[in-house]
């Protein structure tokens, strides 16, 4: 079996296989071929920030993080051994953690590590986890495979906020000009609202952006700023425009709305639309809630902007991280459309025991839709969504409680529920045991 890509999800899903006992030929490009953003040869190199974020159960990825540990990720192994302090994140060594991955990985008497790039997909049992700077050459091989409009070079995300946390006494549902029902919550904004907006935008910090992104910036995807930065009026007629709406509170057209669309399947995530950014997490928090019914509003998400290779999940991948129409190739790792080290290890936990699982003539699987990788999964793959953006592990994705609690009560109980369910699961699946052989990491 092949698997193509050192990264986080191609070490993980080598560990896994290797845990059942069964071998693969992992093919890593570095050093023989660079990328835009990696700099050594190391297997599971962070390219950015050296942080795996919050590391408690209040947050969907410090529940993820758990869940990780109790499958037996081999990321979380290193990344708990090479540990900096950084008060409630879990922030590692990058240099301590790569190299105790790459020590673990080489160590795995089934893995034979070849270091070379792959431009075609093989035709065996394959996990492709090349990630979001996947080589141009295999890039092209999978928009083959994958058909040419289902294959992502850029993200241009949007916020996305929870609908509890919009204050539905300022906002209003309703689609432009009654077309569509009410499928839109709208954030009214008067004059001076706009223009304290507009410089509110222009003045925020921004994130830095890379010599190798500046030609993402299509009309279509271009960042708010860069739009207040054409002129003070630009928002008001691009994704700030107000016609076709009447706000009913006062029955006049606003001089300027923001419009929220709904995200998942359950209508509890509702996405900023066009509002993709490059302001920085804390900057996009002060200067959006300052738009009219998102004072108290929760983000789930933030904006940006940057190259990322990810394929149109929904369209072409089932839960089980299987093709559609391909089901002996697996993909895993940010290039299926999460975002983030955590969330592309821990599909590449999952692509691992699901090629075992193929391998041994068992139908694959994916966890309870209540873990915080079940929900992740579920997301990127559920069918029918449109204009399909990268997602984070957040608790917005769980299914409800039955119980009504609020803020960290209702994470912590999502938590517990969560890791309650993992365990039945497990159990029921019978997952293989200690990983072969075993390893002292880091
Ligand atoms: C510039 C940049 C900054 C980022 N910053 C952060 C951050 O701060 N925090 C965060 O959580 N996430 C960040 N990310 C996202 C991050 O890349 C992913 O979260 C994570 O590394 C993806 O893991 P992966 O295993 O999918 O891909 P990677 O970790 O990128 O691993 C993929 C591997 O495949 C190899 N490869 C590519 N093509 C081929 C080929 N044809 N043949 C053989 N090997 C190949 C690559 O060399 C690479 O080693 C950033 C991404 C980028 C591009």
């Amino acid at each position: 079996m092949t698997i193509i890509g050192g990264g986080l999800a191609g070490c993980e899903a080598a560990w896994q296989l290797a845990r059942g006992g069964i071998g693969a030929d992992l093919y890593e490009m570095r050093p023989v071929r660079g990328t835009e953003a990696h700099q050594t040869d190391r297997l599971g190199e962070l390219v950015c920030s050296n942080s795996f974020r919050n590391a408690t159960l209040e947050t969907a990825v410090g529940l993820l993080k758990e869940e990780m540990r109790r499958l037996g990720s081999i990321v979380m192994q290193v990344a708990d051994a090479t540990r900096v302090p950084a008060g409630a994140c879990l922030a590692v060594d990058r240099l301590h953690f790569a190299d105790g991955l790459t020590r673990a990985v080489e160590a795995l008497a089934s893995v034979r590590i070849v270091r070379e790039e792959l431009t075609e997909l093989p035709l065996g049992l394959t996990i492709l986890a090349t990630g979001p700077l996947t080589s141009p050459a295999l890039s092209q091989a999978l928009q083959t495979a994958l058909g040419r409009t289902h294959l992502y070079f850029y993200d241009a995300i949007a916020p996305i906020v929870t609908v509890d946390s919009v204050d539905m006494g300022v906002a209003w549902k309703a689609s432009r000009y009654g077309k569509g029902g009410e499928d839109y919550i709208n954030c009214p904004l008067d004059r001076e609202q706009y223009y304290r907006f507009v410089a509110a935008v222009g003045g925020a910090e921004k994130v830095a952006t890379r010599d190798f992104e500046r030609c993402i910036y299509f009309e279509g995807c271009m960042p708010i700023e860069e739009m207040a930065r054409r002129g003070p009026d630009t928002l008001a007629f691009g994704p700030m425009r107000p016609v076709g709406l009447v706000n009913p509170r006062d029955g006049k057209r606003p001089y300027a709305c923001v419009q929220l669309r709904q995200d998942d399947a359950e209508g509890r995530l509702f996405n900023l639309v066009g509002f993709q950014t490059k302001m920085t997490y804390a900057e996009q928090r002060r200067v959006f809630r300052m738009i009219p019914g998102l004072e108290q509003a929760e983000f789930v998400r933030l904006g940006s902007l940057h190259r990322n290779t990810f394929i149109n999940s929904p369209a072409v991948l089932l839960p089980s991280l299987q093709v559609i129409g391909r089901k002996r190739l697996l993909l895993a790792g940010q290039l299926v459309g999460v975002e983030g080290y955590v969330e592309s290890a821990a599909t590449g936990l999952l692509a691992g025991l699901n090629a075992e699982r193929l391998l041994q003539g068992v139908a694959p699987l994916s966890p309870p839709r209540t873990t915080a990788l079940g929900s992740l999964v579920a997301y990127v793959t559920q069918r029918g969504k449109k204009g399909f953006q990268p997602m984070n592990a957040n608790y917005g994705l769980l299914p409800p409680l039955a119980r009504p609690l609020r803020g960290r009560d209702k994470k912590l109980a999502l938590a517990e529920r969560a890791l309650a369910d993992l365990a039945r699961w497990q159990t029921s699946v019978q997952f293989t045991g200690e990983p072969t052989p075993s390893q002292t990491v880091a």
